[in-house]
């Protein structure tokens, strides 16, 4: 018999490849994000249309690419960010497979503008089946945009499967938040169709907190802060009595990357113990920061989970850290704001630098700050942000204009 075995044709590989790496819009909203924060940006832009159906956009401010790099970057397993193996080890930024950008040209039409910052013109690709369709230099500011229109349009069974606008969007939104809260030092914005969604502004994770969930969520904000050897521990973790009955604001990250884990949520609600009332959650946001060689983050095709070395290590060391900001802390039995024999909060010594752009120390987040971070994000409209809600100016509580105060345990 003849044989039978070829080699897919690249598009045919890439559309296999973009299955497991491009889900839905937020997935590519997710990846084109990251690439952002790696290429060093300061601000992000993230522009919706039809709940990312028809267009997802991502805009940067970051170190930009040359013409052949940005040609170079549709391909498959092209990276800047892996040379050799051992790499994969030591490996700290977002992206590391080489195939997002890939992927997304095999099931999407792809517009990219870049430009170096040392150069005056930039490049304009439009990749579509991934094939480059247009080269040609362009007019662009410094940085990156991508622009990923009508995702799925030749794979119309999967573009069948996607869910309603608010499903996806919400997927979107929570892709933006987590990658928001995980570097409060860049400028967040998120458009979708003509509303502005979200202006979070630069500043330390409190902060971004509050810009991102609301301002009602300073108060039940616990920080956490813990480092040995092995890892440092840090974020914060809400108080017992403001917990949910939902578990939306549960977030952990490992060397900056969001990852689920049943196992360590498992040690944090441990840590509570008692203090919670029955199906309640707590918020937590926990950042967890390892030397790399502890862990794999290749585990999972959209690297939400990743493998510890030493799982029960780290349990055990998250468990008793929670615990120990719960018993700092006061909260148990429980904390009291605004209260007369008060000190100010204690800041937290992080070498991490979170408030070093605004000079406010972690642990504490004035009045005036507040009102700062929660400013209106459309004068013209008078409407505030708080985050998940929009709430007209004028019903915004009084009390966050003063400085939040703890009564210190014992
Ligand atoms: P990965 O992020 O895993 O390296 P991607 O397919 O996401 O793979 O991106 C491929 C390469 O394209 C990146 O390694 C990077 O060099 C370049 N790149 C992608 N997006 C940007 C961007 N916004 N700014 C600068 N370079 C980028
Ligand atoms: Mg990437």
């Amino acid at each position: 018999m003849a044989d039978i075995i070829q080699l897919l044709p690249d598009a045919i590989a890439n559309q296999i490849a973009a299955g497991e790496v491009v889900q839905r819009p937020a997935s590519a909203a997710k990846e084109l994000m990251e690439n952002a924060v790696d290429a060093g940006s300061t601000q992000i832009k993230l522009i919706l249309k039809d709940a990312g159906k028809s267009l997802v956009q991502v805009i940067d401010n970051g170190c930009g690419m040359s013409p052949t790099d940005a040609r170079m970057s549709f391909e498959r397993h092209a990276t800047s960010k892996i040379r050799a193996a051992e790499d994969l080890f030591a490996i700290r930024t977002m992206g590391f497979r080489g195939e997002a950008l890939a992927s997304i040209a095999a099931v999407a039409q792809v517009e990219m503008k870049t430009r170096l910052y040392a150069e005056e013109v930039g490049v304009r690709l439009v990749v579509e089946d991934s094939t480059v369709k247009v080269q040609e230099a362009c007019q662009t500011a410094p940085g990156t945009s991508i622009a990923v229109r009508n995702l799925f349009y030749t794979i119309p069974a999967r573009r069948n499967f996607l869910k309603s606008d608010t499903v996806e969007l919400r997927h979107i939104l929570d892709e933006f938040q987590r990658i928001a809260i995980a570097n409060p030092d860049i400028q967040f914005v998120a458009h979708h169709n003509t509303n502005e969604l979200f202006h979070l502004p630069p500043g330390n994770l409190r902060q971004r907190l509050i810009s991102v969930f609301g301002v009602q969520v300073n108060k039940r904000l616990v920080p956490l802060g813990e480092e040995t050897d092995i890892a440092k521990i840090r974020g914060f973790i809400g108080k017992p009595e403001f917990a949910k009955k939902t578990r939306g604001e549960q977030m952990f990250f490992v060397n900056g990357r969001f990852i689920r884990s049943s196992y360590l949520n498992h040690a944090v609600m441990a840590a509570y113990e008692d203090l919670l009332p029955k199906d309640s959650y707590p918020l937590y946001v926990v950042f967890i920061d390892i030397d790399p060689s502890m862990i794999d983050v290749n585990v999972h095709p959209t690297k939400q989970e990743i493998k510890f070395d030493d799982e029960r290590l780290v349990y055990n060391y998250l468990r008793v850290a929670v615990r120990h900001a719960l018993g700092k802390y006061g909260v148990m039995p429980s904390l009291d704001f605004e209260q007369e024999n008060t000190l100010n909060l204690p800041p937290i010594a992080f070498s991490g630098g979170d408030s070093l752009k605004t000079g406010l120390p972690q642990g504490e987040c004035s009045g005036a700050e507040v009102a700062r971070i929660a400013k209106p994000w459309s004068a013209s409209r008078k409407i505030w942000s708080t985050g998940r809600r929009c709430m007209p100016a004028w019903k915004l509580p009084m009390s966050q204009n003063r400085t939040m105060r703890l009564r210190l345990p014992g």
